[in-house]
């Protein structure tokens, strides 16, 4: 490629996010921007789906992963379990709940490339044994949960450890 192909489609490329920028800073004034929106200044935005019926673009905060309509933080400190809920809160997000086998499976598959670990907490508590809860109060069905098919959740000591937070992509 020579260099001045190169160059203007660098350009091009940076025009498209900095376009990206301007449309989801915009965005903003009209609708009341949420949490994440306010927790975050540095954005990644991808194209929707193209099989699905959503247009436009999706957008994650910078050094989040995109997982269907949904943003993952991988952390890369630890913390006790309060401080982990306190802090996922604090972006705008949540302690990651796991709704589907194919949500966990792209959590797993974020972690194990992470190369840290071995533990992460998830959005899943019990205060007495047994008593499993989500931190967004969506019902813990043991029956339905994936754990069968991946067989890698455990209850842990609260130590510390490291987290991974969710929050709902920023359509544009
Ligand atoms: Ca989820």
């Amino acid at each position: 490629m020579k260099p001045w192909v190169f160059l203007v489609s660098a350009l091009a490329i940076k025009t498209a996010f900095v376009t990206i920028y301007l449309v989801a800073l915009l965005s903003q004034k009209g609708d009341q921007p949420t949490a994440l929106q306010q927790a975050f200044t540095e954005w990644r935005c991808s194209s929707a789906e193209p099989q699905g019926k959503e247009r436009g673009w999706m957008c994650c905060p910078k050094g989040w992963k995109r997982f269907q309509k949904k943003c993952y933080y991988i952390s890369d400190d630890t913390m006790s379990w309060a401080e982990s809920v306190q802090n996922c809160t604090g972006m705008g997000s949540h302690l990651v709940v796991i709704n589907s086998k194919a949500e966990q499976v792209f959590v797993s598959e974020e972690i194990q490339q992470s190369s840290r670990g071995p533990n992460f907490y998830i959005g899943l508590s019990a205060e007495k044994v047994g008593q499993w809860q989500w931190v967004d109060r969506t019902p813990f069905n043991v029956s339905a949960a994936p754990e069968t098919t991946l067989n890698n959740w455990n209850d842990v000591r609260c130590e510390h450890h490291y987290r991974v937070c969710e929050a709902a992509a920023v359509t544009v």
